[in-house]
């Protein structure tokens, strides 16, 4: 990857989500799913400032993805993007929002040197949405798909071509099966509108044309996966087709931020 394009994992788990995507000039953040406090600690570890984002993208309204939302929108004007649905949803619950830089997405928008692109994800929330970030300078992709059910023909297009990959491996289904969770919420986590477990995540990757140079597996959950467990299932299925050499694997993690440059930070195992 070169040096000028980074993905730092702010936090990633079914406790909180964010993602910094950023390269010498511009900076965005999907998702705000720590306190404000939190996300600003952790974006200055990553050396970066919340002044200095052009945009934050929110996937949807469930609170691992937009708990320190209300905050960071009444600290800092930066501009937060999401879908008419999702505004919605938010604006019921959090009445107080400020709304001043609340913006929505089209389909494709441009954001400086970036074209951002949303896409619809199955999940069980009012609109959700993945996004996929590219470079036109460079035509670096970086493409983020976490809280989906399953994969859909819109979720494989908008993966193909990228460069890097943050995918959803919420769950081992076997462990979540024998877990302890009650029964109706095993049924949610593994339906069509809920969270993508490790085999499924495998085989998007083993059927795209070409792999990402870079996976990072994300949204893994504290109950119902292990992250050498994700790593393993993901590489034995590529290994098994003989495309493991093809990308790099790394795992997210919902305690401590995970950085894709310098790479040996991404080398956690
Ligand atoms: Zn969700
Ligand atoms: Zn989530």
């Amino acid at each position: 990857m070169s040096k000028d394009f980074q993905v730092v994992m702010l936090a990633s788990g079914s406790k909180g989500n964010a993602a910094l995507i950023s390269t010498d000039s511009q900076r965005f953040l999907v998702d705000v799913g720590v306190s404000c406090r939190e996300l600003v600690k952790r974006m200055r570890e990553a050396g970066a400032e919340p002044e200095q984002l052009d945009g934050v993208f929110l996937t949807h309204e469930h609170i691992d993805h937009v708990k320190g939302l209300a905050t960071f929108a009444k600290n800092y004007r930066v501009p937060l993007y999401a879908s008419e649905g999702t505004w919605r949803a938010l604006w019921q619950k959090y009445p107080a929002l400020a709304r001043d830089n609340c913006r929505l997405t089209g389909d494709s928008m441009l954001c400086g040197d970036v074209r951002v692109d949303s896409f619809a994800i199955p999940h069980d929330a009012a609109e959700p949405q993945g996004y996929s970030f590219t470079w036109r300078s460079s035509g670096c992709k970086c493409t983020y798909v976490t809280d989906t059910g399953y994969i859909t023909p819109t979720v494989r297009e908008a993966v193909c071509g990228s460069d890097v990959l943050i995918l959803e491996a919420n769950h081992d289904v076997e462990m979540l099966k024998n877990g302890s969770y009650p029964y109706d919420l095993k049924q949610r986590i593994l339906g069509m509108r809920g969270h993508l477990a490790n085999v499924t995540a495998a085989q998007l990757l083993l059927h795209l044309p070409q792999l990402p140079r870079h996976v990072i597996l994300a949204h893994l959950s504290e109950q119902n996966n292990r992250p050498q467990l994700a790593l393993a299932t993901v590489q034995n299925i590529l290994d098994s087709k003989k495309r493991l050499p093809e990308t790099q694997l790394f795992v997210a993690a919902q305690n401590s931020i995970v950085s894709d440059f310098p790479l040996q930070q991404l080398c956690i195992f």
